[in-house]
């Protein structure tokens, strides 16, 4: 590289191959649209407009995304997508989050393990892998947690994560899964914040004792909240595009971003869905300071933070 990543922002260059980190990427959506059109042969219509809903935006993935590539066979497409973005983005830490129904539709859950390795070695052999599990907040929580334990002995995943619909049952419901996480060494992180209030994620990170939280945008309605994230050390998992595509935020201008910089709070830049959203690491940080809301330095800051908590959880393993 010849010149530094700030200077690439300041220069308009290309940020491809500066490496970072993705922190949050749901399995299974975590590729390029180019990726699956490239395979598939069937062109994919970008979404412009915002989606009202998760519902919503999960209409418009069966529609438009999974009517090309469904079943088993297409997750799996899918899935290698996942890798391959990672690789040509130079993504060093990939954190990716599975349901417990996907490890398992191989059979085995050696045999998901092995796939998993098999395209990361294809791909991008130097990256850190995190995989993680994610429950949905709808779940049963008992099921959860003899989910995870089936899982814990493969000492395959790094992390614990609720996804989906936020807050669709009391959060204390989570305890002994986030518990058994905890004992066992897991990252432990929540989607909370995302459709929630400053509470909300306050609430998820004092229960569940959480490191990370999902989002947590809606943190920048309380100072309070914020000091508390700060003082505490929970670092926040942005990912800007998917919070603008959805509604929850305004535009990368005043994307809280910016208040969390400035209040202390530890923050990284993520992708969520890319498959969905078109927006890649890259992408996130090049809109961040085109639109004015972050410095090149303070991007470049970030981006650092992120390859080294990356390397942290790696050395959790
Ligand atoms: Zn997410």
């Amino acid at each position: 590289m010849e010149i530094s990543f700030a200077e690439a922002l300041k220069n308009h260059k290309p940020l491809e191959e500066y490496p970072k980190s993705d922190l949050h990427v749901h399995a299974g959506r975590g590729g390029s649209q180019e990726f699956i059109m490239e395979r598939t042969g069937k062109r994919i219509k970008s979404r412009c407009s915002p989606f009202m809903s998760l519902e919503d935006m999960q209409l418009w993935f069966e529609e438009e995304i999974k009517s090309s590539c469904r079943g088993m066979e297409g997750y799996l497409l899918r899935l290698e997508g996942a890798f391959a973005r990672a690789a040509e983005e130079h993504i060093k830490v990939l954190c990716m989050e599975f349901g417990y129904g996907e490890l398992v539709q191989l059979g085995k859950i050696q045999n998901f393990i092995r796939l998993t390795e098999t395209f990361r070695k294809k791909y991008c052999p130097d990256t850190i892998f995190c995989p993680e599990l994610a429950i949905g907040w709808e779940c049963h929580a008992e099921e959860a947690l003899r989910q995870l334990e089936e899982l814990l002995p493969y000492h395959w995943i790094c992390s614990l994560d609720l996804c989906n619909r936020e807050l669709a049952q009391p959060v204390k419901n989570f305890v002994p899964l986030y518990r058994t996480a905890k004992a066992n060494g897991l990252c432990l992180r929540a989607h909370a914040g995302e459709f929630g209030t400053a509470e909300d994620v306050r609430e998820a990170v004092e229960v569940l004792e959480l490191d990370e939280v999902q989002h947590g945008i809606a943190a920048a309605a309380s100072p309070q909240t914020m000091y508390f994230l700060k003082d505490n050390h929970i670092c926040l998992n942005l990912c800007p595009t998917s919070n603008i595509i959805l509604g929850r935020s305004g535009d990368y201008k005043t994307y809280p971003i910016r208040l969390f910089y400035d209040y202390g709070v530890p923050v990284t830049i993520n992708t969520d869905d890319m498959l969905i959203f078109n927006s890649s690491v890259s992408r996130e940080y090049r809109m961040l300071y085109d639109s004015g809301c972050m410095k090149p330095e303070e991007l470049d800051t970030i981006r650092q933070f992120g390859l080294r908590k990356g390397l942290r959880m790696n050395l959790l393993i």
